[in-house]
């Protein structure tokens, strides 16, 4: 089957060009620079003085502006790490490594773990959108595995998936050879949030040390002579810390109780000027803005700074999606994060994140705002992207990039921000990685996208094309299946709902054009669009249920099917369990699918 999807909204109607303009001539980067200036003095870890200083100086510049602002103070679940250290001893020399250990891994305090180093060959990731892959090597295992019981070597950054892998596998330590010169700070849990009874068991369990690349060659040299033994001890600072939460509240004049949601971590690692002060900044700068367009706005936005995103997986935006679930569900059109904007050379739009309902929306934006083409990405399992299991729609993450070929010509190798530039995650996020100008171009995206999203008299996103990109997933995991897997039904419920999507949206936007609707059926009309995206998003992005977070981990577009493709290659066995497993999330499919058409 074909699919293929027309957007039917025209945005053009419902764009008001003079408020946008007026919003982004209101950019100013006085703000911003003096943001940058202070944050380039604290290294933002959760928890301690120096990130509650940034979270302070973020209400502080707001109530100097006016901008009306929430301080929340949860205590979140935060791992920070200390110190690693690598010893080695081959026949003949002994040798310490620098190493880093990234947060969540298992701390050895003073107990180190020995053995054997077992190498198992990886390859880098290609690019950010394969950065959470499991790669092929950490598959493996069975009977005889080579890793059991020993300390593992491998290539690549210590990503949930790998570890949670080796970990499976036997590994009794984890070491990981990064792919430049630096080490670039992370986090190995695959539990998102702060965990649950339930989850806390799949926190590592092993101790895990990031080593760079020459100490990754000079070491893989030594292993081609002969066995290699090593103790990994590492140190790590984890439990429930006290952390600042500022939160904007802008009202909007006709609906104030529908809100955008605008996000950003503000903890870093080290200063973190690219990932994510530049972020923060900008937050700022849209509270200024949006605050200075007063009564403009028909509906209300709130801006959020969230702490703990890199040291407790998302704790902060985790936290507010918990607690604020209910007016989330209720009344948030749709979330928008901003993360590492701003840095220099980051003159494209080439990898951009949005969900498919808001691709024309999003396209039309940077077009408007800047005159530029865009490329989308299907938005990773990663970020402050929290909320997907509510269901308000998310777009972007990272923004401008610095091109594709620029970043090969500079011999770059994938990172999850910086606008490409290989300082993310280490101690050289400094001043020389943003760039003013580019943050004023940025500004002018977000702008004109939140603005567009406040006053469409009905929410600008297109769930056909949500509905398309389900089918096409599903319509791609039968033909994995080589045949084993019949999804016919689901097909056929998939495209008689995108043409009903297609027609009642047609209808609605036509009784808005021609003012035959009063506030309270396009209140109507927009209470359905909201609840239409709270069936289909978890539909496409989640494998859990409702108001729950799936670990951090690669999954395919509506995850509960991606199971058929690995039929074709199971073991016969093992088939028909599948087989039954699949039966029942198509129940699933289908009743959510039935759900959506009774709002129609
Ligand atoms: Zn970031």
């Amino acid at each position: 089957m074909t699919v293929t999807g027309t957007p039917s909204i025209d945005f053009g109607v419902f764009s008001d060009h003079a408020l946008e303009a007026r919003a982004r001539e209101a950019i100013r980067v006085d703000e911003p620079r003096a943001l940058l200036d202070r944050f380039a003095t604290l290294v933002r870890e959760s928890g301690t003085p120096a990130e509650e200083t940034a979270g302070r100086y973020i209400v502080e510049r707001l109530q100097a502006l006016g901008v009306p602002v929430t301080l929340h103070t949860p205590e979140l679940y935060i791992s920070l790490p200390e110190h690693a250290e690598v010893r080695l001893s081959a026949p003949g020399s002994t040798r310490t490594l620098r190493a880093r250990p990234p947060a969540m891994a298992r701390s050895t305090g003073e107990s180190p773990v020995e053995g054997e180093i077992c190498y198992v060959p990886s390859r880098y990731a290609a690019g950010t959108s394969s950065l959470f892959d499991l790669p092929e090597a950490a598959r493996g295992g069975g009977a005889a595995d080579p890793v059991a019981g020993r300390i593992v070597l491998t290539e690549g950054f210590s990503m949930p998936g790998s570890v949670q892998a080796f970990e499976r596998r036997g590994a009794i330590a984890q070491i990981y050879i990064h792919p430049g010169h630096n080490i670039h700070e992370g986090i190995c849990t695959s539990i998102w949030g702060a965990p649950t009874a339930e989850s806390l068991g799949r926190k590592p369990s092993t101790p895990v040390a990031c080593i760079n690349h020459p100490d990754g060659d000079a070491l893989i040299a030594d292993l081609q002579r002969g066995p290699v033994r090593a103790s990994v001890k590492t140190s790590l600072r984890e439990g429930w810390m006290r952390c600042l939460l500022p939160v904007v509240e802008i009202r909007g004049q006709q609906d104030p109780d529908e809100f955008l949601l605008v996000h950003g971590h503000y903890d870093s690692w080290y200063e973190g000027i690219g990932d994510n002060a530049t972020g923060d900044a900008a937050l700022l700068e849209l509270a200024r803005v949006l605050w200075g367009l007063g009564d403009s706005l028909k509906r209300s936005v709130r801006i959020a700074w969230w702490p703990g995103h890199s040291t407790g997986r998302y704790a902060g935006s985790t936290w507010y999606a918990d607690t604020f679930a209910d007016e989330i569900d209720e009344h948030c059109i749709a979330q928008l994060d901003i993360d590492s904007p701003g840095c220099a050379d980051a003159t494209v739009y080439e990898e951009v994140m949005w969900m498919a309902e808001a691709d024309a929306l999003c396209r039309s934006s940077i077009r408007d705002a800047l005159g530029l083409d865009s490329q989308r990405v299907r938005p990773l399992r990663a970020g402050d992207y929290s909320f997907n299991q509510i269901g308000p729609t998310g777009l972007y993450m990272l923004l401008s990039n610095i091109p594709i070929e620029e970043r090969k010509r500079r011999g770059y190798y994938a990172v999850g921000g910086c606008g490409g530039n290989i300082a993310w995650h280490t101690p050289d996020d400094l001043m020389p990685v943003a760039d003013l100008d580019i943050l004023r171009r940025d500004l002018a995206v977000y702008l004109t996208t939140i603005v567009r999203i406040l006053n469409a008299p009905l929410h600008p996103f297109d769930y056909s094309a949500a509905v398309d990109e389900i089918a096409a997933a599903i319509d791609g995991y039968q033909r994995a299946s080589n045949g084993e897997a019949d999804f016919s039904a689901v097909l056929d419920d998939l495209r008689t709902l995108g043409d009903a999507l297609r027609r009642w949206r047609a209808a609605a936007d036509a009784r808005v054009a021609q003012g035959s609707t009063d506030d309270a059926d396009r209140r109507r009309l927009n209470a359905t669009i909201r609840q239409i995206a709270r069936l289909l998003v978890p539909l496409n992005y989640a494998r859990g249920e409702r108001f729950d977070h799936d670990p951090a981990l690669k999954f395919g577009a509506v995850p509960r099917l991606e199971a058929a493709a690995s039929l074709a290659n199971a073991p016969a066995d093992m088939k028909p369990f599948i087989k039954v497993g699949l039966v029942r999330e198509v129940n699933k499919v289908r009743a959510t699918l039935r759900a959506v058409r009774r709002m129609l």
